[in-house]
């Protein structure tokens, strides 16, 4: 069970944070559900985490922006005091061969999906080192191993989440707090579903387990993450991909 530990999913309105905010508010964290544009979708997480009889607020900010994400910040720590799990989640893509990714295309991905994280950990960082079980889970995906066709940016973007997160593991590792990556496959989200249906086919042919990931499995390796039974696990990657050979 989390609670009384203070949570922030980022991208918590839909896909893989949806279903990582409901997971921890089930079991008993207040979560802060950011999100950048999908506020109806944000409320509808809130209201059923607090149908449920949790505790949950909407935080919107755009996660590459550093002012909106102190504002968010200030915003968590009012409602419910100082945030002890950070789930750097949010993210984005933009796909193209390398021979056509412009410089705003990469530039993007790397400002949303690094410059947020960046963000997002540096104005939580003395709270979750500070708190009694801190954690930080950064969620990468089985692509910054792979690579993947079209994806030099995302990719480029998600193997940096594993130099960072063994890094700041070590910085936070005296206080007692982790900081630990989880590297999902592919995942029924919206983000999937932007791929075409034959690549999908192709992907799932590379899948041992034959199936893509539904956010039930990533949400559940995250709650373990938050929780204290992973209290003696820092500075690792764990994938949750069904198999794929990395
Ligand atoms: P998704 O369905 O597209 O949802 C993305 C979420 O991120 C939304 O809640 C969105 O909120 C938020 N977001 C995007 N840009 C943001 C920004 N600048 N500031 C704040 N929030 C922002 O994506 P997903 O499939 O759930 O992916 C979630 C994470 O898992 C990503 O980091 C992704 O790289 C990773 N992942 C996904 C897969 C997969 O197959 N789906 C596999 C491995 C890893 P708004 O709608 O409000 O913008």
């Amino acid at each position: 069970m989390l609670d009384g530990q203070t949570c922030v999913v980022t991208g918590g309105s839909r896909g893989i944070g949806r279903g990582i905010a409901i997971e921890l508010g089930s079991r008993g964290a207040d979560v802060a559900v950011n999100y950048r544009s999908s506020e109806a979708e944000a409320h509808e997480v809130v209201d059923r985490i607090e149908d449920a009889g949790g505790r949950a607020i909407a935080a919107q900010s755009d996660v590459a922006d550093r002012e909106e994400v102190e504002g968010m910040c200030e915003q968590v720590r009012r409602a419910f005091g100082s945030p002890d799990v950070l789930v750097n989640n949010a993210g984005i893509t933009i796909d193209k061969t390398f021979a056509n990714m412009t410089r705003e295309d990469w530039d993007r991905v790397m400002d949303v999906n690094l410059g947020g994280v960046y963000n997002c950990t540096h104005c939580l960082f003395d709270d979750i080192k500070e708190a009694e079980h801190g954690r930080l889970i950064n969620i990468s995906s089985v692509v910054g191993q792979q690579g993947n066709y079209g994806q030099a940016n995302y990719a480029t973007t998600k193997s940096g989440l594993f130099g960072f997160t063994r890094t700041v593991a070590l910085e936070m590792a005296r206080s007692g707090s982790t900081a630990n990556c989880v590297a999902p496959g592919f995942v029924e989200t919206d983000m999937l579903a932007e791929v075409p249906d034959r690549i999908q086919e192709k992907i799932i042919e590379r899948i041992p387990l034959r199936r893509f990931a539904t956010v039930d499995d990533v949400s559940g390796m995250v709650r373990f993450l938050a929780s204290e039974e992973s209290s003696y696990m820092t500075g690792q990657i764990l994938g949750v991909n069904g198999g794929m050979e990395w």
